[in-house]
């Protein structure tokens, strides 16, 4: 039995109680203020966009949106936590009760609340630095019910958890970036047992593999402890990706350890119907509406999959489509070729040379008969290694099919004079010598004579 706690980081520009600028990657300790810094005298004021942010996650997630929330103090020492205490939510969070889907299974969501970040500490051998530029950036924790069952279904929830956040603008949900992080809680039981074994919390794993292997591990772990007559005891382990092994880092908190209080310095949040329509009515296209719109233009199932997990892949795929519209051709183009172009010069999407618009324009010369496809692929292949547009690699090397018929007439004319002997064979019945003329007459053209044309012409020519 498995549950999670997922913390995503809202995409908000500034952070939950002041306006200190939240920025991966800025140099230590230049995001921050009295606020962030738990200076003495020191108010914190709500971020609204943070908010939206949090109530949006909510309702994709089909969670119950509570009228009124209240923030509280989760009180705890630690270097990264200047001011001694963590605002979070505890009694009444933002929204409880929600859902998602998963191919085969649904996973209950038992509730969402808003918390502002800590900071960091850094390790140096035996130095410890703290930075806060993270203090305070907003989150949103997603906790669910133990309803997950394995490894790979964890990850299927955190994959689509990550793609449904992205698609509303919610999270960047860069678990690379601490964007999304993940408590992993997991105990075992007899099976047909109703009552839930005692539990182990896996703290802060930080990618999909991980969490994988961490569940993978802990679960044998805690099976071999029962079969030797052991018992497990409730604790917060941390997983250490050297050795893949979790290790027993402290005996498990309970709440109560934390002191939480209702938070004297904000205001509870109360919503009305109103604003929380106005919220609904912005959530942008879905994951799930996106298949189905691309299975509706006709595209396999697996096309439709690839196009949706991927969102910016999806977002290319449909500006393409905006000025070449024949769904399956540029389904198959971005997915296969492009991709494949990309991958073998190891760049990603938002690397490409190549725009929806270039794409467009190579698919449109393919269609008009400019091209063949062997040509259309070689020039995608070789724009994405030169950094350049299709069409100009072909104008370049000259790489467009020879479609004037009075060229390829002449090249048969010059066929049939230097191969007289099979021209008499085919025309005595030998059909296969045919095939032969035609490969004659390509390899003049250097392969770039449109085959359909060379057979229609070389058999008029013949007859
Ligand atoms: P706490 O407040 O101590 O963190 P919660 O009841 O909020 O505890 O549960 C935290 C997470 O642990 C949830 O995702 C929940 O589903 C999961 N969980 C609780 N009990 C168990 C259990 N016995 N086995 C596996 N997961 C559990
Ligand atoms: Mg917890
Ligand atoms: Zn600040």
């Amino acid at each position: 039995m498995i549950g999670l706690e997922v913390h995503a980081q809202l995409d908000t520009q500034s952070k939950l109680f002041c306006p200190c600028p939240v920025e991966f990657g800025a140099e230590p300790n230049t995001n921050v203020c009295p606020v962030c810094l738990g200076l003495p005298g020191s108010l914190p004021v709500l971020n609204v966009g943070a908010l939206r942010l949090a109530i949006i996650a909510a309702l994709v997630l089909n969670c119950k949106v509570n009228k009124t929330s209240i923030f509280a103090r989760k009180n705890y020492f630690y270097p990264d936590l200047p001011k001694g205490y963590q605002i979070s939510q505890y009694e009444k969070p933002l929204a409880e009760g929600g859902w998602l889907k998963l191919q085969e299974s649904t996973v209950r969501i038992k509730r969402l609340h808003i918390e502002e970040d800590a900071g960091k500490n850094i390790h140096f051998g035996d130095e410890t630095l703290v930075d806060l530029n993270r203090a305070g950036a907003p989150l949103i924790e997603i906790v669910t019910e133990p309803d997950i069952n394995s490894a790979s279904m964890a990850r299927e929830f955190l994959e689509n958890l990550r793609e449904i956040l992205r698609y509303a603008g919610v999270s960047k949900a860069d678990m690379e970036k601490g964007q999304l992080r993940c408590d992993i809680n997991i105990s075992i039981r007899p099976k047909g047992n109703q009552k839930l074994g005692t539990r182990v919390e896996i703290k802060n794993v930080n990618s999909f593999r991980f969490v994988q292997k961490a569940i993978e591990f802990e679960f044998q772990r805690q099976l071999e402890v029962i079969k030797s007559g052991g018992e497990i005891v409730q604790e917060t382990r941390l997983f250490d990706p050297e050795s893949g092994m979790t290790l027993s880092m402290r005996e498990k908190e309970e709440s109560h350890d934390y002191r939480y209080f209702p938070e004297p310095d904000l205001l509870p949040i109360v919503l009305d119907s109103e604003f929380i329509a106005k919220l609904e009515k912005s959530i942008p296209e879905l994951p799930h509406q996106r298949f189905e719109r691309l299975v509706n233009l006709g595209l396999e199932e697996k096309l439709a999959q690839i196009l949706t997990q991927n969102k910016d892949l999806g977002d290319y795929f449909f500006k393409c489509l905006e000025l070449f519209n024949e769904p399956k051709t540029v389904a198959n183009w971005v997915v296969n070729e492009l991709l494949g172009a990309l991958k073998d010069s190891s760049l990603n999407l938002t690397e490409s040379p190549v725009s929806p618009e270039a794409l467009a324009d190579l698919l449109k010369s393919l269609k008009d008969g400019k091209l063949s496809v062997r040509l259309a692929k070689e020039a995608l292949k070789l724009a994405v290694q030169n950094n350049e547009e299709p069409m100009k690699i072909v104008q370049k090397l000259g790489l467009s099919q020879l479609s004037d018929e009075g060229e390829i007439k002449s090249l048969i004319e010059e066929v049939i004079k230097e191969h007289p002997q099979e021209v008499l064979r085919y025309k005595n019945g030998e059909d296969k010598l045919f095939g032969f003329l035609v490969g004659q007459v390509m390899k003049k053209t250097k392969g770039k004579a449109n085959p359909q044309a060379v057979n229609k012409l070389l058999k008029e020519m013949l007859n």
